[in-house]
């Protein structure tokens, strides 16, 4: 077991939502995570899972998984946004994204796993002490990522953690 460098939240792909997922692009991806020095990323379109899981596609079928795609999605549940992540077909991890934007709270807390501490768009207003005691009080695993919108973005900030216990919280 080795800790992994992961942003697990990206969206490069709202800016050509209404494109096709070239094999250019995913090349272009794939080097960028590897010239930042992560072992991967999450995909986490808004309300939109198929990116991600196009691209892991690609990148295990073209680039035999060079790096580590995990697919996922961020969703609105009002007043937080939530970031799910799809470990495997059952395992899925869920994190509070952005902590204060609008939310801090919602009635779904004991389904969570993680919590961003660090988001270089939302830094400005996270609530550090406060995030601290939230994750403390339900157990979450404290995350920063980039929520890159743009491939240059991507790993602009990351975590590293063991895969495993992703899994493990996200099971349990
Ligand atoms: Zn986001």
């Amino acid at each position: 077991m080795r800790r992994l460098k992961l942003d697990l939240h990206t969206h490069c792909f709202e800016l050509i939502r209404y494109s096709e997922i070239s094999i250019n692009f995913i090349a272009k991806l794939v080097a960028s995570i590897k010239a930042k020095g992560l072992d991967g990323i999450a995909i986490t379109e808004h309300h939109n899972s198929d990116y991600g899981y196009k691209v892991k596609e690609i990148v295990k079928h073209s680039f035999s998984s060079e790096v580590l795609i995990i697919p996922g999605q961020e969703i609105n549940v009002w007043p937080v946004q939530i970031v799910e992540l799809y470990l495997d077909d059952t395992i899925t991890f869920r994190f509070l994204a952005h902590p204060g934007y609008p939310g801090d709270y919602y009635d779904g807390m004991a389904d969570l796993h993680g919590i961003e501490l660090y988001n270089p768009l939302h830094d400005w207003h996270i609530d550090k002490q406060k995030v601290k005691e939230i994750a403390h009080k339900y157990q979450l695993l404290l995350l920063a990522n980039s929520d890159a919108h743009n491939i240059d973005d991507i790993g602009s900030y990351y975590t590293e953690l063991f895969l495993e216990d992703l899994i493990s919280r996200a099971k349990g």
